[in-house]
């Protein structure tokens, strides 16, 4: 094979040219497997099994024939499906089954965005058509027309959606889909790994609204959940469905062999830890395999980022493969255009894409020869899904990741055993946040009135239901709660965040198209919407023109620049309950409500790739409490030092502690604040606070409680390993002012680890 033997001789070169191969930190090489191959079902219908044998496939994987299994015997079960693994005949076969052998029978797809809606609904289509069957498939959101609508309800027999549209658009219409839920089957829950943290929070509680409907109609449908490789899947399927759920996580798939290999770009600026920029090695990798048309995914982190990669690479070798060899893929193109490249890297008339977390997803690419990371891609379950683009079933396969300047980057080209040895992070959710679940128990109460002891997802709601009597949102009779006010209340809770006063975030780039592009609770929003932030959404730049505190709306407008916004708060944190405790031999480690009263003071740009301060600005909002929980770990015995240089220690060390937890929590460093106080109002020691950035906590904290000790020795290991000299954006942060900060930082993780030297 031509393709195979060009790959092999890259990686040659690779590893011969001085270049190239001073830059590689770590080499690992990934044997192939084969096949797990099963027959098909007896009972598998003949349609069926003839529409996969005329696609070539004349048995199941191991892992399909299990999930049909279980499907077929009504249990409840989340399989782990790595990218490419035949995921959709896990839950498409025992629907499509169980339709035919019962024609009344309804599924109930649940994607997390519309995008991947629309790919798994033209997937399942085409295998309805082959099989020959008359089975209904429509996707139902916020597109659809009003005239199919109806049609929907009535005769689709697997309805497609997302949870916002279930949240607001069915559960509140039940009674218009009373075939739908008197006969439901099957719920399919895909990219579980998705619904974590606040959207996780909220999703599970649309499920137990949607469960309640199905037990009103006399339904009780099979819970089908598929997940990217995650620490706790079994854990975060059955907290999110309330099931006992089976684990299916041996996969049949085959797959090749795989180099995975690290690379740092070198060092430009010693002292300030500098090195040169991912995106120019990354164009200089890339481009080495594309002129020899060599199938490449490059993944970068924003669609900025997209957008330089992929005009460098043009510019390279457009005289190789032409300008249409090599495609950008992001959210924002409209979705024919990310069917043709789809389709194009699937038959391989297109040898590069250049793409967003987008391509991460479910979508259906064929397998690619090479994937590039421009930077690592914030937690070990996404860097694995990412690799899984790159790999064919027979010959080689080569996984490039191209670290940058930023703390977890360095960290992780630097502790590749930490990478490969390490489970994937946990996701966590808290279904039970008490501002998330009033939410969804009006909700609830909007769509049936609920009986005097009647629980919610197993959870006694009843001083809940009592509250919303007392606010007259809800009246009492005939031993029910009923809803009696005039709005509808699923319009005004948004599932992407967790408060209702919520600052509203409106671009206004197109000013004949101003739209509304996202919401932001009060309290976020002090240090990410004042005026001149740099706002990220979906990977795009914007710059706020205007924050309306009043009226409570951000005008923003999409720019490039090459810095972000970063805001300092002046924070006041007090506790108000310990939950939880423990101690070690030198420190003592709680968990709990805290109240944290903020202020905003000043931001400062900051360069990307360098991490220079460019400038600053002063912000005027007032100041805002949170309610929320956490995690705070103080010293025993207080160090014998000046106080300064406690605090300038306490400072750097909280920045390491913020960066490290993504590590342990499916989060990004941006869902936790750490607060450092050199003698805390709670127990006048020196402590570090770490608390959910949502009001009531979505269960970060919780997980940093567990894990605290482990954060702190890895802590240690990132900031020792850092080759700046005094400090830098890549470990301690530049927040302190001390020519000792990381020397100071060192000692002080010393002391918690193991107590202070006397
Ligand atoms: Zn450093």
């Amino acid at each position: 094979m031509l393709g195979k033997r060009q790959l092999q001789e890259i990686i040659n070169w690779m590893k011969q040219t001085n270049e190239i191969n001073e830059n590689i930190i770590h080499w690992e090489t990934i044997e192939g497997k084969e096949a797990i191959n099963v027959p098909f079902p007896e009972e598998l219908h003949p349609k069926l099994q003839a529409a996969l044998e005329k696609r070539g496939i004349t048995s199941l994987y191991s892992h399909q024939r299990e999930a049909f299994d279980y499907g077929m015997k009504g249990m409840d079960f989340t399989a782990v499906t790595p990218t490419a693994s035949g995921k959709t005949l896990c839950y498409n076969l025992p629907v499509l089954q169980t339709i035919l052998e019962n024609v009344e029978a309804r599924a109930l797809y649940m994607f997390p965005t519309k995008a991947l809606s629309y790919d798994q609904k033209s997937e399942l289509n085409e295998l309805i058509d082959e099989a020959g069957i008359e089975i209904n498939s429509y996707t139902y959101d916020g597109d659809t027309p009003a005239h199919i609508r109806q049609k929907i309800r009535k005769a689709g027999h697997i309805v497609i959606t997302n949870p916002d549209m279930l949240h607001s658009g069915i559960l509140p219409h039940h009674t218009k889909w009373v075939s739908l839920f008197e006969n439901i089957k099957f719920i399919i829950v895909d990219e579980l790994h998705i619904y974590r943290g606040v959207f996780g929070s909220h999703t599970a509680n649309v499920i137990r609204r949607l469960k309640r409907i199905c037990r009103f109609y006399g339904s009780d449908p099979v819970f089908i959940c598929t997940s990217a490789t995650i620490a706790n899947p079994k854990e975060l399927a059955e907290a999110l469905t309330g099931k006992t759920m089976q684990l299916i996580d041996q996969n049949g798939a085959p797959s090749g062999r795989k180099h995975f290999v690290f690379y740092n770009p070198p060092i430009v600026n010693k002292q300030l830890n500098i090195r040169r920029s991912a995106t120019l090695e990354v164009r200089k990798l890339a481009g080495e395999f594309l002129k020899n048309k060599i199938q490449t995914i490059i993944f970068a982190k924003s669609r900025v980022r997209v957008e330089i990669i992929l005009t460098y690479l043009q510019e390279l070798i457009k005289d190789k493969i032409g300008p249409k060899g090599i495609r950008g893929y992001r959210g924002g193109y409209l979705p024919t255009e990310r069917r043709e490249i789809e389709k194009g890297l699937r038959n391989g008339d297109i040898y590069g894409v250049v793409s967003t977390n987008a391509l991460e997803l479910g979508v259906d690419i064929g397998q690619l020869q090479v994937c590039i990371m421009t930077g690592y891609p914030g937690t070990i379950a996404s860097a694995w899904q990412q690799a899984g683009r790159a790999g064919r079933r027979h010959g080689e396969a080569l996984i490039l990741y191209v670290a940058s300047s930023a703390p977890l980057d360095q960290y992780i080209i630097n502790h590749p055993e930490y990478f490969f040895k390490q489970s994937p992070e946990v996701a966590r959710i808290n279904p039970d946040n008490l501002i998330i679940l009033v939410d969804h128990v009006k909700c609830a109460a909007f769509e049936l009135p609920f009986k005097k002891g009647e629980t919610f997802g197993g959870i006694d709601v009843e001083d809940v239901l009592d509250y919303l009597l007392d606010q007259k949102i809800l009246v009492f009779s005939g031993n029910k709660y009923h809803w009696m006010s005039d709005s509808f209340p699923a319009h005004n809770i948004s599932l992407r965040s967790a408060s209702q006063e919520n600052v509203v975030i409106i671009d206004q780039t197109d000013i004949a198209h101003v739209q509304v592009i996202g919401e932001m609770d009060t309290f976020s929003a002090l240090t990410l919407l004042h005026d001149e932030a740099i706002y990220m959404h979906q990977g795009v730049q914007y710059q706020v023109e205007k924050l309306d505190w009043e009226e409570k709306k951000a005008f923003v407008r999409e720019v490039q620049t090459d810095y972000y916004t970063d805001a300092n708060l002046a924070v006041d944190l007090k506790v108000l309950e310990v939950d939880k405790e423990r101690e070690t031999d030198v420190a003592q480690i709680q968990y709990g409500d805290v109240a944290v009263q903020a202020m905003a003071t000043i931001f400062k740009k900051i360069k990307f790739e360098t991490h220079e301060n460019i400038g600053s600005g002063p912000i005027h909002l007032p100041e805002q409490i949170l309610h929320t929980t956490s995690a705070w770990i103080s010293l025993k015995d207080e160090p014998n030092w000046h106080k300064d240089r406690l605090e300038q220690g306490l400072i750097g060390m909280a920045h390491l502690l913020k960066n490290m937890v993504p590590m342990y929590v499916m989060c990004d460093p941006s869902d936790v604040y750490v607060t450092p106080q050199l003698k805390s109002s709670h127990n006048e020691k020196p402590t570090i606070f770490l608390y959910d950035r949502y009001p009531g906590g979505v269960g970060l904290s919780d997980q940093i409680y567990d894990k605290i000790t482990d954060i702190l020795l890895e802590a240690r290991k990132m900031i020792k390993n850092c080759p700046c000299e005094n400090g830098c954006p890549s470990c301690i942060g530049t927040d302190g002012t001390s020519q000792n900060g990381k020397i100071d930082a060192i000692t002080l993780l010393n002391a918690f680890l193991n107590g202070v030297l006397k």
